[in-house]
């Protein structure tokens, strides 16, 4: 499947992917990914999107390649949203939803998306809703990924990723053959600044206080799957879908559609087919 390169997203404004992804062969997917920050999210993202065709659409990512950018290019709203950043509290709604306001197209996309990062506020899911009814698609679930506070803390402690090509490691549970450096493209391994132990915590009271509320505003909309996120990424992302049966036995599904299978993943890890 192809891979997107996600430039409409990253850039904003009038900036267009120049590799857009293909017309799905049948319903393309809009997922919410919610949970606590380290809890494996972003990697539950990348399998999604390369199974599903969909596009990943992580608000982080947005301001981390604002950063990448250079000061040059810098408004006063995204000097201020990159020090809330460093600081491991939450951008302002504001910007926020200025950022993905203007991304609607990528929201409407054919392809679909696998939301990562956004909302987290109550405030956000509400212009959320709001916006996706404006480019007049819906949601077709949320995932919320759950883990003990214990296991998050050591999972961000001891992540460490490659600036160059992405690839992230663990010290402990996926060092890099050689200390420091990306088996990947040799490229020198950093830890991300938000997170530092400090940084890590006030992360988690914020997530405590802003984002859990959403488990119930989703609860609410029949839309939440939530998934015990231990163990492999695959058995994790199988967990997902069949976690998602099970919640799709009590209610009407919510597009109605079929689900349209993986290519990349293989039968066992294809999402449920989704009645008619
Ligand atoms: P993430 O990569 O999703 O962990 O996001 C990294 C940081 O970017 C967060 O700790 C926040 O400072 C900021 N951020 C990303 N998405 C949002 C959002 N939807 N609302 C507020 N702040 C955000």
């Amino acid at each position: 499947m192809k891979n997107p390169d996600r430039k409409a997203w990253l850039l904003g404004g009038d900036a267009l992917c120049s590799n857009p992804p293909d017309p799905p062969p049948g319903p393309s997917w809009r997922l919410v990914l919610l949970g606590a920050p380290g809890v494996g999210k972003g990697t539950q993202a990348e399998l999604l999107c390369e199974r599903l065709g969909a596009c990943h659409l992580s608000t982080g990512d947005i301001l981390r390649n604002a950063k990448c950018e250079g000061t040059r290019k810098l408004t006063p709203a995204l000097e201020a949203a990159l020090s809330s950043m460093r600081q491991g509290a939450l951008v302002s709604d504001e910007t926020m939803l200025e950022l993905v306001g203007e991304r609607g197209r990528c929201l409407r996309c054919c392809g679909g998306f696998v939301l990562d990062g956004f909302p987290r506020t109550v405030a956000q899911a509400e212009a959320l809703d709001a916006l996706l009814k404006r480019e007049g698609v819906g949601l077709d679930l949320v995932f919320d990924y759950e883990l003990p506070t214990k296991e998050i803390v050591a999972r961000l402690s001891g992540r460490r990723l490659c600036p160059e090509c992405k690839a992230v490691y663990h010290l402990t549970h996926q060092p890099p053959e050689k200390a420091g450096i990306c088996d990947v493209c040799g490229g020198r391994l950093i830890r991300r600044e938000d997170d530092r132990p400090e940084t890590i915590l006030t992360r988690m009271r914020v997530y405590e206080e802003n984002t859990r509320p959403l488990l119930e505003w989703y609860g609410r909309q029949g839309l939440l799957v939530r998934v015990p996120a231990h163990g492999t990424p695959d058995e994790i992302y199988a967990r997902g879908w069949t976690c998602g049966r099970s919640m799709e036995n009590g209610r009407t599904p919510p597009s109605g559609k079929a689900g349209r299978g993986s290519t990349a993943g293989g039968a066992a890890l294809a999402p449920p087919a989704r009645p008619s």
